[in-house]
Formats: structure tokens, sequence, C-alpha cells
């Protein structure tokens, strides 16, 4: 299997390679030269397997020969061993044709555990023998830092230096990256908010002398590998049902609803995709207008899905095209000349036909999180709370019908403060973490400049 970029001027890449880097030479985004198409028959077994079974045969696609599929299936039962359900992401019914895809069982309590878990296996593999190790630096405003940290804490191939502005996380958030004890992790508090801590990164990453005495590494969402791990989910909740579902995904970078796609793409019957976003709605409106315009950001209770620009789109956008990297280009340099674009009419139907969009603001959020409380005594997150606002709207419009599944992205006690203000209730954190506030933590604090943060990874690097 090997992989193109979607700005077409990069030199096709095997699996590895796409793995272990974050863009692709020529700034696009990597993909796979052709959807690996999977038949009717194959895709009614694999989609009844077991979690790390169906990884197994779902990766062995896009690995092609370059590892084995028995070889995935140890890595994958050796990343979800720490997953507290016996299904990995296990599937309830709400009631009628409504079901909630639990993705939150991991370490860190989001759905980016995931993914996280496994690319850190593959990064173990991918780098024995390699004569140096990885240096992954990173930016999180939340859920990215503390996966990436649960995952690789302990790799020998690997350390981690996360960014996060300093005061401007959950406190829950900072804890599950602050107290894990690892001389591999490297946590650093910018005094600056997350876009400092972004510039920061993406200044290191063009620092010519850094990048002559370290080998750098990204684990953001614009990773292929953690986009193809994150299909599995899509085939295992699917066989759980009998009969075709829709799929409502809270929606930020677009990784993850992107990744059902890509299911789609390898033969799994899926009626809508359906992209659930928070006040900051550039994804609604450019699957409803064509138009991709960013707003300026605000602030909510679902700070995973405060973006402007949903980076992932790019690969929807490339398909739309027909896979014309011109068309591509085109498109991507208007963006950033004028700070906008505007698709086609064929790319806008194509998109359209595929993806449905809703949005949920604030005091919707608030009020479905209460109403569910009071309705059936369950507790849902902020994140997932917009997925099922979007649900009922869309299935008012018509545009779902029949079965739903929607993701439930975190767990409630990720983000108690919002949970408690919208129905007067703490969640519980699970009992693994019953010491969480009383384990000490450790973190370096920063300016807000690349050139401190370069001290700090020159200083703590193990592979200096
Ligand atoms: C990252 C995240 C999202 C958004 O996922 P994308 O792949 O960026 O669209 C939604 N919910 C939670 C809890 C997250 O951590």
């Amino acid at each position: 299997m090997m992989y193109i970029s979607t700005r077409g001027r990069a030199a096709p890449a095997g699996f590895c390679d796409v793995l272990l880097s974050g863009l692709a030479p020529d700034g696009g985004l990597y993909l796979p030269a052709e959807w690996p198409r999977l038949s009717g028959e194959e895709i009614a077994r694999i989609s009844r397997l077991e979690f790390c079974d169906a990884a197994a045969e779902i990766l062995a696609c896009f690995a092609g020969k370059e590892i084995s599929a028995s070889l995935l299936r140890e890595m994958a039962i050796a990343a979800y061993a720490p997953f507290d359900a016996p299904e990995i992401t296990p599937l309830r019914r709400l009631g009628g044709d409504d079901y909630l895809l639990e993705l939150f069982h991991g370490p860190t309590l989001a759905f980016k555990d995931v993914a996280m878990r496994l690319l850190a296996q593959l990064y173990d593999w991918a780098l024995e023998g390699a004569a140096k190790g990885k240096t992954i630096i990173g930016a999180t405003s939340g859920d990215t830092g503390g996966a990436a940290i649960a995952a690789f804490a302990g790799s020998e191939k690997s350390e981690v230096f996360m960014l996060h502005p300093k005061g401007k996380i959950s406190h829950v958030q900072r804890r599950m990256m602050t107290t894990i004890d690892a001389d591999n992790i490297v946590n650093i508090a910018v005094e600056g908010t997350f876009d400092d801590c972004q510039r920061i990164v993406k200044n290191l990453f063009a620092d010519a002398s850094l990048n002559a005495k370290v080998d750098l590494g990204g684990v953001n969402s614009i990773n292929w590998v953690r986009l193809a791990i994150q299909t599995v989910y899509y085939f295992t909740a699917s066989g759980a049902l009998d009969s075709p579902a829709s799929f409502v995904v809270p929606t930020g970078n677009f990784g993850d609803v992107f990744a059902g796609y890509v299911a789609k793409r390898m033969g799994l019957p899926v009626n809508m995709l359906c992209v659930a976003v928070n006040e900051n709605d550039i994804m609604r409106r450019v699957i409803r207008s064509g138009v991709y315009r960013p707003a300026s950001a605000r602030q909510t209770s679902s700070p995973s899905m405060d973006i402007q620009v949903a980076s992932n789109f790019e690969r929807l956008l490339f398909d739309a095209c027909e896979r014309d990297a011109h068309a591509l280009c085109a498109l991507m340099s208007a963006f950033e000349k004028d700070g906008e674009m505007t698709l086609g009419a064929a790319a806008a139907e194509k998109i359209a036909e595929e993806f449905a969009a809703e949005r949920a603001d604030e005091s919707e959020v608030a009020g479905k999180i209460r109403a569910l409380y009071e309705a059936s005594g369950m507790l849902v997150d902020p994140h997932t709370a917009v997925g099922l606002v979007a649900l009922d709207k869309l299935r008012a419009a018509r545009a779902v019908s029949g079965k739903a599944i929607a993701l439930a992205t975190a767990h409630p006690a990720k983000f108690p403060e919002a949970v408690e203000k919208a129905c007067g209730v703490t969640p519980a954190l699970p009992e693994r973490f019953k010491d969480l506030h009383a384990r000490a933590e450790t973190l370096i604090e920063a300016p807000a400049d690349a050139a401190s943060v370069r001290d700090i990874v020159l200083s703590r690097s193990r592979f200096v």
C-alpha cells in the first residue's frame, strides 16, 4: 500500500514513513493511493469480530506487506489492555433507534486514547533498530496531550515534549498529563495561549539546527495512521446492529468523522455521516454552503471542538475534487491568500450527498445534558451532548432516519464543571483516578517563545 499527498508534489511513501511523519514534504496530507476495498462478506465477518481482531485485519489493509495481521493483533491486545470495558468501545442503546458508542474507556477518558495507544505500539515497532529515537513535540488544548503522554510513557524509542497553555486547561486534563511519572515525558506549561503553543511547535519543526540534533515527530490529528485506527470502531459498531446506521460525530479537526468516511470507502454500509459542531461551526457552514470561511474562535464547554480551521478537511476536499491535486492546490492557495475558499459545485454536491451537519449552541448543550439526566439518570460530557443535540435536529429535519449511532467522545467526569453546571450533578471519576488530585505533578514552566522551549528540549532529550 502506497500513500500520496493531497498536494501532489511529494514522492509516494510507504506505511512506515507515513506513520512516523506529519505533513507530507509538499505541505499536503497523506492518503492511500487507492482506498482498500473489502467485499460484502469480508465486511460482514470483520465487523462482527472482537475489537482487537477487527483492528488487526483492518489495519493490515493499510499496512500492506510492511506488517503482518498477527503482529498487529498482538499490538492491539497490548494497546487496549488498560481499557476498562472488555468490548473496548461498547455500544449502548439509548432508546428507539438511537445508540451511543462509548469511546472513553481508555486511560485518559477520551476517544483519542483509542488511536494513540495503538499508534505508540506501532512507533515502538517501527523504531526498533533505528539509530536514534523519536522526539515527539506537540501542543495540546487538553485531550490529545493526555492521550499521547499516557500512550508513550515508558517507551524506549520515543520521548514526548507536550506544551499546554498554563492555567488554560481543566484541572483533570492537566493532572492526567503531569502526574505520569516517566523519564521520557516532559510537560511544558507555556505562559501564553494554545495558539502560542502551536506557533512554538511550528517554529521548532522548522528549526534546522534543532532538527540536526533530534529526530522530530508529531502525533497530532493529521497523522494518517491515527485516522486508520479510528475506522475500526465504525466497523465494530455497525457489526453490532442488523441494518446500516448513520453516525453522528462531535467534530473539531474533522479527523474522527473522516475515519467514518474512510470506512465507507472501504465498503462499509453507512447511511449519513453527521458532523456535529458547537458554536465554532465552520464545518456546518461549508457542508451546507460550499464556502469555507473561518470565523473568530469562541470558547465553549466542548473545548476539543473549539477550532477555526479543520485540518483534515483537506483530505475530504481532495476526494471531492476527484483526487485532482491541481484543483486542490488552487483551492488551498486561494484559502491562504484570501482567508476563504469556495468549492466548485460538483465538489460541494458530492460532500453534501454523504455528510449532514448540525450545530449546538451552549444553552442547547446544557439543556441536553440536563434532559438526559432527568429522563434516565445518565450523564454525558459536553462534546457528546453536542452530537445528541445535532441528532435530534437532524431527525426533526428528516435528514437522518433509521438507526443512528452517536459517538460519545469523552467521559463526563473529564469535564465535571460543565456537567455540574448543566444538571447539578458532579460526575464521579472512575475508581482508578481516585488519587488523581493527590498525585505529585511534574512540569516545567516556560515563557511563550520558541528559544526557551528549544533549550528545554535540548537539555532534557535522551537522544541528544
Ligand atoms: C478531539 C476531540 C473531538 C474532535 O475530534 P476531531 O477528530 O478533531 O474532529 C471531539 N470530542 C473530544 C472529546 C475530543 O477530544
